[in-house]
């Protein structure tokens, strides 16, 4: 894509309410437009990452037998009342209003786990149609008290999530393994794997324990304790309880500040007994599913890496989620500069590389600056000494130093690293 073609610019003023590193530079850089505090719109390089981040989490949900669909976020309030939570003392994140015909009141939906139970009994009848897994990728609305993390805590943001019938608990206990196996290749291929703990949390109805990943981000809103030796992480909610039930030496934990990017709870019973929802067993008789629930906020993700990774000049993104591979520039308009960048750009784009041409009339620093500030890995110049010398000029987004490459060699370089 021509950088001339994209509508949105860079800027160096911030709303003047806005704290938040991540949302700081996706402004600047023109990935998201702020509506209102914790409510931003995807412009085309935000939605862009998004939605790589979104492929992503697709893939891995696809291998572990989940099928996508979408719930709606209109809510009716019977279904919640069926487990209590259309109750503000027990949910206190609600958006609700009215429907003009009838007064009757709706709620805006801030998770799916109700609506979800409510449409599978629909079609999951009998042991036969167990398990299934379903999950969508769908904006949450949630009336949040603060909102000061920009793009990781918003009062609307997009969720993965992730559900699972059962009809014994031992398959409910198999396919949450997975999931956690799931979530881990995910965190990985995002590029945030080793920053990523499987954490201890609050119960789920079960169990114990349920289990968050934990992403260490100074700019996160939880604290995370850390037995290194062990490998076994606990949010600060239940630390005396797990430092009880795994004989953890609290003088060893660390204690790190840390962003739940991702939550898994085991239901069990809980919801199907409340709901009412059963399905005919082998022995013919009727019994309540075992229920899974799976999140991941995708958006929070986004916000995550945006702040782990960027530097003064501005975002850093990992290559597989970057909006665009290389930014290409041009110094200069001669013919010979021209013509190059014109045979580059078309050789990469052909090849499947992902490039951003700026080739606006702007100052050789400008087109540098904004290269950075977008975060692109990527970068090479055009200019009239790198066609005399029939070279490009390349530099990685993160190295110090450009060097000269043929475009035989870049090709190489782009090719062989798989972009
Ligand atoms: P938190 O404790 O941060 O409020 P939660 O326990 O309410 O999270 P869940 O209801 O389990 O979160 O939602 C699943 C995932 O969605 C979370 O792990 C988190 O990554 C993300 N998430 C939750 N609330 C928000 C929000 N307001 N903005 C962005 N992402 C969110
Ligand atoms: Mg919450």
């Amino acid at each position: 894509m021509k950088r001339s073609e994209l509508f949105t610019k860079t800027t160096k003023t911030v709303p003047a309410d806005e704290a938040s590193l991540n949302a700081k530079l996706l402004i600047r850089a023109g990935y998201v437009h702020k509506e209102m505090a914790g409510v931003y719109a995807y412009l085309p390089l935000g939605l862009r990452v998004m939605e790589k981040i979104k492929q992503i989490v697709r893939e891995e949900m696809n291998a572990v037998g989940g099928q996508e669909l979408l719930m709606t976020n209109l809510q009716p309030k019977a279904v919640w009342q069926t487990t209590g939570r259309w109750d503000d003392q027990l949910v206190d994140i609600w958006f609700k209003t009215k429907l003009q015909a009838g007064d009757e009141e709706v709620g805006l939906a801030w998770s799916h786990e109700e609506p979800i139970m409510n449409m599978l009994r629909e079609h999951v009848h009998s042991y036969k149609d167990l398990p299934v897994a379903v999950y969508q990728f769908q904006t949450k609305l949630r009336n949040e008290l603060r909102a000061k993390s920009g793009i990781m805590r918003g009062r609307e943001f997009l969720m993965k999530d992730l559900y699972s019938i059962h009809a014994t608990k031992e398959d409910l206990a198999r396919f949450y393994d997975q999931v956690i196996e799931a979530y881990k290749r995910i965190y990985d291929r995002l590029g945030i794997g080793q920053l990523t703990y499987v954490t201890f949390a609050s119960g789920g109805a079960f169990t114990k324990f349920s289990h968050e990943f934990q992403t260490i981000c100074e700019a996160g809103e939880d604290w995370l304790y850390l037995d290194r030796e062990r490998n076994i992480a606990v949010n600060e909610e239940v630390l005396d309880d797990a430092v009880a039930d795994m004989g953890l030496d609290k003088t060893k934990l660390e204690k790190l500040r840390s962003a739940e990017v991702g939550n898994i709870f085991n239901f069990g019973t809980e919801k199907a007994d409340q709901m009412g929802i059963t399905f005919t067993d082998k022995d013919n008789k009727n019994k309540p599913f075992y229920y899974g629930s799976y999140g991941i906020g995708i958006s929070r993700v986004m916000g995550v890496i945006a702040e782990l990774f960027s530097d003064e000049q501005g975002l850093v993104w990992p290559e597989n989620i970057a909006p665009f591979s290389l930014y290409l520039i041009n110094i200069g308009d001669s013919a010979g500069v021209r013509e190059t960048t014109r045979s580059v750009y078309d050789r990469l784009t052909a090849s499947g590389v992902e490039v951003l041409w700026d080739d606006r009339d702007a100052r050789p620093g400008d087109k540098f600056a904004d290269g950075d500030l977008m975060g692109i890995p990527h970068r090479v110049v055009v200019s009239p000494q790198t066609v005399a010398g029939n070279k490009l000029e390349y530099k990685g987004r993160t190295e110090r130093k450009a060097v000269e490459l043929s475009v035989d060699q870049l090709m190489e370089k782009l090719i062989h690293k798989g972009i």
